[in-house]
């Protein structure tokens, strides 16, 4: 079975594809550069990039609804310049049309396509079964919840009964527990024998969902986009979010999705906590780690450390994260070693160390830096967590929402930059402060 679909002829296959748009100044805009990409029978593939990356005009070219600037998308042999009965999409934002019912919006897609009135009412009752939407057959979109709307959009582009299925941020508008349930619907359709659709691409800026549900992570560098990587997750559906080598996927995502230039020319652009997010590490461990780096000289071998500590390698890589967006530490060919402000903080006596710690916390950890901030400008200094939390669920999902800010607030207290009243939801200043 794998074998075959490795081997198996791509069913998309995108060739070096350029993509510039004219602004209104007339000025040339690269959005995307020398892409290259296949989508191969079975596979699942996430399309993994910051916005403004050029995922949607990627999307776009491969449902036909772009041209290229230069290189060709195919399918099979036959070059795309043209929406195709093969490939459908679903838009983030649903893209239903208001004054047409659910039946209605859902036909839309068969419409194009010349079927027989009497196949198109087959089909779309069947499309209507199969996402769970009998019984609003003759609602109106403003009828739904987002999440109903969100399942009219796959209805009506899995009515085509597409071998390409194309999804922009399918799941991005819609609450967390929503989007969960959705998604889990999808894989048990993709599971079904039945289902038609034979590959399928899904643009994200989640790195979770991405691991959660694709074969493939490919990640997209900005301006212009072009791959910058790709990562294999060889994990069997279901998959556990909580479990370790689902974990260190998502730490591989991350790095690749935020190291080595990715902001391009837009280098000088501040990260926000969205975009930095921090690693999952406590001060008692990162502080820890680099006391150990200490004692053996300032300079460690990473998988030599691991080791002493009875640890994978993989389990001290948000440490490692944390030490090196703090520039506490520098990793590099698989060691690690103290920067100056991380050998002043190993030697340093407790009031020293967390001046050190809020200073650098504060100068590079967007997330610790945006709280710090707030609060100085809020009324009183306190804050209500949940404001963050809202903020935070833009760009993450409710899980890692929470784990990001218990991590600033652990890094913030140990800075004395702020405290917590986790009775009252309250982030405020140190009175003291
Ligand atoms: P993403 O989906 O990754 O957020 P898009 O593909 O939507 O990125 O857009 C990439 C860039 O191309 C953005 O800077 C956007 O403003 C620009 N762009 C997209 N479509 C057009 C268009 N039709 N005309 C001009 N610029 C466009
Ligand atoms: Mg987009």
């Amino acid at each position: 079975m794998t074998l075959t679909m490795n081997t198996a002829a791509p069913i998309i296959t995108v060739d070096k594809v350029t993509k510039n748009f004219t602004n209104p100044s007339g000025e040339q805009l690269p959005v995307l550069s020398d892409v290259c990409l296949e989508l191969r029978e079975g596979e699942i593939v996430a399309l993994l990039g910051k916005s403004g990356s050029g995922k949607s005009t990627l999307l776009r070219i491969i449902a036909g609804l772009v041209q290229p600037s230069a290189g060709t998308a195919r399918l099979r042999e036959a070059e795309i310049t043209a929406p195709n009965a093969s490939t459908a999409m679903v838009f983030q934002t649903f893209a239903l049309l208001p004054w047409l019912t659910v039946r209605q919006n859902v036909e839309l897609g068969l419409r194009a396509q010349g079927v027989s009135a009497y196949e198109r009412g087959e089909r779309v009752t069947d499309a209507i079964d199969m996402i769970g939407l009998d019984g609003f057959e003759n609602a109106y979109p403003k009828e739904l919840s987002g999440g109903m709307r969100q399942r009219v959009g796959f209805a009506r582009a899995l009515v085509v009964q597409p071998e390409v299925l194309l999804m922009d941020e399918p799941f991005s508008a819609l609450d967390v527990l929503t989007a969960e349930n959705l998604r889990g619907e999808l894989m048990r359709l993709w599971a079904e024998t039945a289902f038609p659709t034979k590959t399928m691409l899904m643009v994200t800026h989640n790195i979770e969902e991405a691991v959660l549900l694709a074969d493939r992570i490919l990640v997209l560098d900005n301006n212009p986009g072009r791959i910058k990587g790709e990562i294999r997750v060889g994990l069997s559906q279901p998959r556990d979010p909580r479990s370790p080598a689902f974990q260190a996927l998502v730490d591989q995502a991350y790095r690749l999705f935020t190291d080595g230039g990715f902001d391009g020319d837009r280098a000088s652009i501040a990260p926000t906590p969205t975009t930095r997010p921090l690693p999952d590490a406590g001060v008692d461990g990162i502080a820890g780690m680099l006391d150990l780096v200490a004692e053996q000289g300032g300079r460690a071998d990473l998988p030599d450390l691991a080791a002493g500590l009875r640890f994978e390698v993989d389990d001290l890589m948000p440490l490692v994260d944390a030490a090196t967006m703090l520039g506490l530490a520098t990793a590099a060919d698989g060691d690690l070693e103290l920067t100056v402000d991380g050998t002043m903080f190993t030697q340093a006596d407790i009031d020293s160390a967390k001046m050190i710690f809020a200073r650098l916390a504060r100068a590079k950890a967007p997330l610790v830096a945006t709280i710090d901030h707030a609060l100085g400008t809020a009324q009183n200094h306190r804050m209500r967590d949940g404001f963050f939390l809202d903020l935070l669920r833009r760009g993450f999902t409710e899980e890692s929402a929470q784990q990001q800010l218990r991590i600033a607030i652990d890094w913030g207290r140990y800075g004395e930059l702020y405290e917590y009243d986790a009775d009252e939801h309250l982030l405020m200043r140190d009175p003291a402060a």
